[in-house]
């Protein structure tokens, strides 16, 4: 590819219609800022050369992007419409570019991939602008007089656009001039006559608009961790496991009280949440755990995960030993899970294994237990 490509976020705008102090752009989602989420593919996209993002003059949270020193990017002033502020980006460049690449700051789910496929469909159609569009699936009405029209008569304009940087920055100039008001930059460009193209994008690149948006999109994300624990027996009349004391002829060495299940999910909720693992605040050289009631560290896991506005959606774990049986328990053991983890029993998956008489568990000589939680961002 031999062509320059630039790349503009107008990102000046102040969002009156999201009920925040925080502009939405700046709005956290999945450990990261809306905003960051969006410029990443363009960071990573090997053919954009640049990216300049527009913001308003007071913005007091552009410095502490992720982004914000990354020697691609560059900060301008934005306007007080978008096609001010894309036109501001345009002027400010004094290098020549083939192509200027448009994209909201509040749409972050779009790839790299996206960013290469809308280059290709304006390269490979000739046009002078190229955008992603969504067909419209529900009926539409016409809001003066009620009446339902055909719905395969319109679409909807998503970005990212693609368009010739000078025919775009001429285009723009004029209408803004011209006191014209333009919604996208294909607007701009088809306003004056030039060739513009279009390829179906995807229900995914959501625009955040409202605050249910964000939280469509954070109901979109999880993060899985997982976790293992292996503790060794002496002889006993039962231990605990996941709450439930289970009789049998072991007991379990620790130096807590040895529940091999809630120390594994306990590893998996922290590592989810890549908050480490349960050594790190449960020390077990630390006297004043010794005998320590397993479900404490699961509290504790439960609310760390919960100042982070995460939630444990799922819980996989299966027990590995040669004995005694877990079946006859299974239930049990899920039944007390459900009310330490505080979620319902049929979000608890509880499998059990043996190692096939081989190794330390196969000798009966310890049990172990391998476990994968999911969480969610509370909404
Ligand atoms: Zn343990």
């Amino acid at each position: 590819m031999t062509d320059k490509v630039l790349a503009i976020i107008p990102a000046a705008g102040i969002g009156e219609r999201f009920q925040s102090d925080i502009p939405k752009q700046y709005e956290y989602l999945d450990g990261q800022s809306v905003i960051e989420k969006t410029i990443k593919p363009f960071i990573e996209s090997e053919f954009i050369s640049k990216i300049l993002i527009a913001v308003s003059k007071s913005d007091n949270f552009i410095k502490e992007q992720n982004f914000f020193d990354n020697e691609k990017v560059e900060i301008v002033e934005g306007g007080q419409t978008r096609a001010i502020s894309v036109l501001n980006a345009l002027n400010e460049t004094n290098e020549n570019y083939d192509y200027v690449i448009t994209h909201d700051a509040a749409r972050p789910n779009i790839t790299a991939k996206d960013l290469v496929t809308i280059y290709e469909k304006i390269t490979s159609s000739k046009s002078d602008c190229s955008f992603f569009y969504k067909p419209v699936v529900d009926s539409i009405k016409e809001s003066k007089s009620n009446k339902t029209i055909n719905k395969q008569d319109y679409y909807l304009v998503q970005t990212p656009q693609i368009s010739k940087f000078n025919k775009l920055k001429s285009s723009l100039a004029y209408l803004i001039d011209q006191k014209i008001d333009v919604p996208d930059e294909s607007f701009a460009m088809e306003s004056q006559g030039y060739h513009v193209s279009k390829l179906e994008g995807k229900a995914s690149n959501i625009k955040i608009t409202y605050n249910h948006d964000l939280n469509l999109l954070r109901k979109l994300n999880s993060r899985v961790g997982s976790g293992f624990d292996l503790h060794t027996y002496k002889p006993g009349t039962g231990f605990i496991i996941g709450g439930y004391m289970l009789q049998c002829d072991y007991a379990i060495e620790a130096h807590s009280d040895g529940d091999v299940l809630l120390h594994s999910i306990a590893d998996s909720i922290l590592g989810a949440a890549a908050l480490g693992d349960i050594g790190i605040f449960f020390s077990d050289k630390d006297p004043s755990n010794k005998g320590l009631d397993s479900k404490e560290i699961i509290n504790f896991c439960l609310e760390k995960i919960h100042e982070m506005n995460l939630e444990i959606c799922n819980v996989d774990a299966t027990i590995i030993c040669e004995s005694p049986k877990i079946s006859p328990h299974r239930n049990n053991i899920i039944d007390n899970l459900s009310e330490i983890l505080k979620i319902s029993k049929s979000n608890i998956g509880l499998k059990a294994t043996t190692s096939e008489k081989i190794g330390i568990i196969g000798e009966h000589k310890a049990i172990a237990v391998q476990s994968l939680v999911n969480l969610k961002e509370i909404l």
